[in-house]
């Protein structure tokens, strides 16, 4: 009989969780659910060839579940890619934008839609994000460059959507509670990974 009651007192035991000492605490740094399509973003742009500027795009729904992403590159059937060059006033005959690859490559409809973008859109992809009813554009940096400039596209957006285009700080602001200067840092940690010259 003390047998059998010593046998269930250790199988008792045996299904007992295990005792830790101290209890381990979450990590904290770690991605935000907001933050996550732009980090996306940033490292699809390290699959482009362009040795001047690497734009990454992904195209989320309102649960964060991607879409389609894309990068700057040449379109995919071009092959032989070597005999194309990259210099900078020449390049655009032969380059697909970011925002439009995301588009062309989409997974599901990207009507409602929000598009993350390391780089502002030029006009010609501000044409295809509102052909295709995306409703947000949400983008990490905003510069003219020799060949595009973003006064049509700026018009184009902030007119066409339905919301104005916001840029990534500003909508992580919006959307979640944070320290403006610890996740900063963070975010412009990110940059330093991931961004290269654009
Ligand atoms: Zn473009």
């Amino acid at each position: 009989m003390f047998f059998i009651f010593e046998s269930f007192k250790l199988f008792k035991d045996f299904l007992q969780p295990a005792q830790c000492d101290e209890k381990i605490q979450k990590r904290e740094n770690y991605l935000l659910k907001q933050e996550l399509p732009m980090a996306i973003a940033m490292v699809v742009a390290q699959r482009s060839k362009d040795p001047h500027t690497q734009v990454g795009a992904c195209i989320v729904d309102d649960n964060n579940h991607i879409l389609g992403y894309g990068y700057n590159g040449h379109p995919s059937g071009a092959n032989n890619d070597d005999q194309y060059s990259w210099d900078k006033k020449g390049k655009h005959k032969f380059v697909c934008h970011a925002e439009r690859n995301a588009i062309d490559f989409r997974t599901a409809s990207v009507k409602g839609a929000t598009l993350f973008v390391t780089l502002y859109p030029c006009s010609e992809c501000a044409k295809t994000i509102l052909q295709n009813e995306i409703k947000r554009v949400v983008y990490l940096d905003k510069k003219d460059s020799d060949n595009i400039k973003l006064t049509d596209s700026t018009f184009m957006l902030e007119n066409g959507l339905p919301e104005k285009p916001i840029q990534f700080w500003d909508y992580l602001q919006q959307n979640v509670e944070i320290k403006k200067t610890r996740r900063g840092f963070e975010i412009q940690n990110l940059n330093k990974i991931f961004m290269t010259k654009v």
